[in-house]
């Protein structure tokens, strides 16, 4: 059984199918529905695509940037650009793309669907989990029960499974505000129609955007300091909620900004490294195991990784599945640390103001892109285990 039917629980139930193994994914909403904008699948992200079978249906409706141009958000000036597109791919063996939210998750839920081996139930929400003698058994919000030999809590950052795993964990609001929305391509900036990520830098603020839906819309993130700590993921907004951090930005990306339709906000969080991710025949995957925040764009490519690498293990060792999320646990716990605190490292240096910011963009400017983006060959140079 597998809890939460997002991107990793979807990519989990491929794998294991993959795998020969039955899976029944427990999803609390009723329906499926396009939520979210854009996501950014590095080289990573990619090879485990591939390794689930999903890639080639999502790649007509990615967006493939040539680069991310690191820019200063204030002045427009272009401090580096860090090269993707053939460069990227030639070095790693996979091209990085972006893509819609809702894309990638259709392109999972399609798959799924057609394949015997995994059921979905929609309107279940997993409240309560009891080990028994076979592995475990849940029940719902609304009382109804599954049982299965093991269940992978894959319900998000919010995770009601990871109470059955590890004790004590607390997500921390951070202080800031996400907001999302969508454009169309037509009404980005002549200026910025390169064709690339752009990451513009402030003090305590920064803003990414990127081609989606093959470059006919260009997904938007702005985050912004804030002392909002609600949990939602969608709440409605409006640009005049992000006009006070960037009235003084480049009137290129202050345009773009303006011309977001229906935006939509998110208090962002973090937590501690968990120190353990199974307990028995119950198991934690994406979210729900490593809550990283945003700033390295990887919550959801590691999401993917994890269904791959836990599908390998339920492989080798499919009379013991205790055995196997524990190897899978233990094969994936230090990546995922250093995921998070590459990612919180990497929101200290965008938020950088003042003499620091000044030393940071100097830096930017002088060192090789390709050096630069080098730095994380260990990150996107991942591939998937052997699948023999
Ligand atoms: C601003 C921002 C930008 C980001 N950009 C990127 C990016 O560019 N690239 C990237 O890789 N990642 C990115 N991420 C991270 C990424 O969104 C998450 O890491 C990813 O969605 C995690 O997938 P998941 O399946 O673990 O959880 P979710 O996507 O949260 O899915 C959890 C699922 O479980 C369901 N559920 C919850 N509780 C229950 C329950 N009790 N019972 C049953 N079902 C339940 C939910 O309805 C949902 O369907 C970003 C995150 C933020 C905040």
């Amino acid at each position: 059984m597998i809890a939460g039917g997002g991107i990793g629980g979807l990519a989990a139930a491929l794998a294991l199918a993959k795998a020969g193994f039955k899976a029944r994914v427990l999803e609390r909403n009723a329906a499926f529905s396009e939520a979210g904008a854009g996501i950014q699948i590095g080289p990573n992200g990619v090879a485990a695509l591939r390794a689930l079978g999903v890639a080639e249906a999502l790649e007509p409706k990615t967006g493939q940037p040539n680069d991310i141009r690191v820019m200063d958000a204030k002045s427009g000036r272009l401090l580096t650009a860090l090269p993707l597109g053939n460069s990227i791919a030639a070095r790693l063996g996979g091209p990085y793309w972006t893509a819609h939210r809702a894309d990638l998750h259709a392109a999972l839920l399609d798959k799924a669907r057609r394949e015997p081996l995994i059921a979905i139930t929609t309107g279940f929400e997993v409240d309560r989990l009891e080990a028994t003698a076979e592995g475990v058994r849940v029940i719902s919000a609304g009382g109804s029960a599954a049982a299965g030999a093991a269940l992978i809590g894959a319900d998000g950052l919010w995770s009601k499974v990871r109470g059955y795993v590890a004790d004590g964990v607390t997500l921390k609001p951070i202080g800031r505000q996400a907001y999302r929305a969508v454009v169309p391509a037509e009404a980005m900036p002549a200026a910025l129609q390169d064709h690339s990520t752009g990451l513009w830098l402030a003090r305590g603020v920064h803003c990414v955007h990127y081609p989606v839906r093959a470059g006919r819309e260009i997904a938007v993130v702005v985050i912004v300091p804030a002392s909002v700590t609600d949990a939602g993921w969608s709440q409605a907004a409006d640009v005049t909620q992000i006009e006070p951090a960037v009235a003084q930005f480049s009137a290129d990306l202050v345009a773009l900004l303006r011309a977001a339709p229906g935006w939509k906000s998110w208090a962002l969080h973090d937590a501690p490294p968990l120190a353990r991710w199974s307990n028995g025949a119950i198991a934690l995957l994406g979210d729900a195991a490593h809550p990283v925040l945003p700033f390295l764009a990887q919550g959801g490519v590691l999401a993917l990784e994890d269904a791959v690498v836990l599908a390998a293990e339920v492989r080798r060792t499919p009379e013991n599945l205790p055995l196997a999320l524990e190897a899978y646990a233990k094969s994936r716990i230090r990546r995922a640390k250093r995921v998070a605190t590459a990612s919180r490292r990497n929101g200290e240096i965008y938020h950088l103001g003042g003499a620091a910011a000044f030393v940071r963009n100097a830096v930017l400017r002088a060192s090789p892109a390709a050096q630069l983006i080098g730095r994380y060959d260990w990150l996107y140079g991942w591939t998937p285990p052997s699948q023999t």
